[in-house]
């Protein structure tokens, strides 16, 4: 069994310890004792070495904890390092999370269903539909308050059995790790967490969403927060920035901007349409008929509303036919005049049929698609 002495002492981050068993070749270390904390109750594990090797990952085994190392380790005694930096962090947002949860049931009665510390942010599931800006801003005022106040947070050993008044009840019997924080807080807990709450720093709320019935509220605690509030600052002048306003100015001013680009899309759109239909006409004008008095245009290009609008211009004029030909994706649409002698719609599914494609029309607008570049010329070929 391995002796926890993060349960102890959770600022302990030098230690030596007697290697009890080292299983997979020596990449699986099992101490009598450790001040590594493995993956449990939503706090991620500890990194830092194991006589000079990296530990790469450490695992709750119940009675045992497993420590997997980056390389063999061969020696019966060992100093252990926890990486200090990363486990402050996680005892920033771990106990920031118990002061968060504890101060939702105290303001509104909302209770938190589980806990999760991520590499970013962490999140906390709470029993409610949604909360308003208004809730997290008093949320927010409240943590502070009692982070200014500096409460200790201590960690007590006591008996399930007895009347603990804890935050969520515990479904575990005999000893429980019950972690208080003065007069506002008191939970069974394996984790580790900081003596005082002013140690917590900033406790900053971020987006919540719907989940299933509850609420995923996102935080940052101490100096992630601060990471977080300069990183949302930079962002806000970079964007005020670009716009050449103060940042406080750029909401109006984008929400204008994408309403204009709006409109200017609608009035390019005509005129793109506009001038497609002045090119048909144009196009028609200066092209000579053929033998059969028919005046015939091809045009490469995609088939969108510009080239139909130049296809229907060029055949509003007498005895016209314009195909148009789209490399990517293979199509093609044929416009004819009602005096043309063409009936778009069938001479458009009879050549797209035949070479393995689908479409149709009416008589004097039709359109096909078909698989690939080979059936395409051989559709143009039947409708040239
Ligand atoms: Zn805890």
């Amino acid at each position: 069994m391995t002796e926890r002495l993060y349960y102890q002492d959770c600022y302990l981050r030098e230690f030596r310890a007697h290697v009890v068993e080292a299983a997979d070749d020596g990449r699986r270390v099992y101490l009598d004792r450790t001040a590594f904390y493995p993956t449990s109750g939503g706090q991620p594990f500890d990194l830092g070495t194991l006589g000079g090797v990296a530990v790469r990952e450490v695992i709750d085994e119940e009675d045992r904890i497993a420590h997997v190392m980056e390389s063999p380790l061969a020696a019966s005694e060992v100093d252990g390092v926890v990486d200090w930096e990363r486990r402050y962090d996680h005892m920033q947002q771990h106990t920031g999370q118990h002061l968060l949860s504890a101060v939702l049931e105290e303001l509104f009665k909302i209770r938190t269903v589980s806990f999760h510390l991520g590499a970013e942010s962490s999140t906390i599931d709470v029993d409610a539909l949604s909360l308003t800006p208004e809730q997290l801003e008093r949320v927010e005022e409240r943590c502070a308050e009692v982070v200014a106040q500096a409460r200790p947070v201590q960690i007590t050993l006591e008996d399930a059995s007895a009347m603990l008044d804890l935050r969520k009840a515990s479904e575990r019997t005999g000893t429980l790790r019950i972690v208080s924080i003065e007069d506002i807080d008191r939970s069974a807990c394996g984790g580790s967490h900081l003596r005082s709450t002013a140690e917590i720093g900033m406790v900053l709320t971020g987006k919540s969403e719907k989940i299933r019935g509850t609420t995923r509220l996102e935080f940052v605690c101490g100096a992630r927060a601060l990471r977080r509030a300069r990183s949302d600052y930079r962002l806000l002048a970079s964007i005020g920035r670009a716009l050449s306003v103060p940042p406080e100015q750029s909401p109006p001013l984008i929400a204008a901007l994408t309403e204009k680009n709006k409109s200017l899309e609608k009035t390019a759109q005509r005129l793109s349409t506009e001038l497609a239909r002045r090119e048909g006409k144009e196009l028609f004008l200066t092209t000579a008929p053929g033998p059969d008095g028919i005046r015939r245009v091809t045009q490469r290009g995609p088939i969108d509303d510009t080239m139909r609008a130049r296809a229907q211009a060029f055949a509003a004029g007498e005895r016209a036919v314009f195909l148009a030909v789209c490399d990517q994706p293979p199509s093609l649409l044929l416009a004819a005049s009602p005096d043309s002698g063409v009936h778009a719609g069938d001479r458009v599914k009879a050549a797209v049929t035949a070479a393995h494609g689908r479409g149709g029309g009416n008589q004097q607008l039709a359109q096909g698609s078909v698989p690939d570049s080979a059936a395409l010329a051989a559709a143009e070929a039947l409708l040239r």
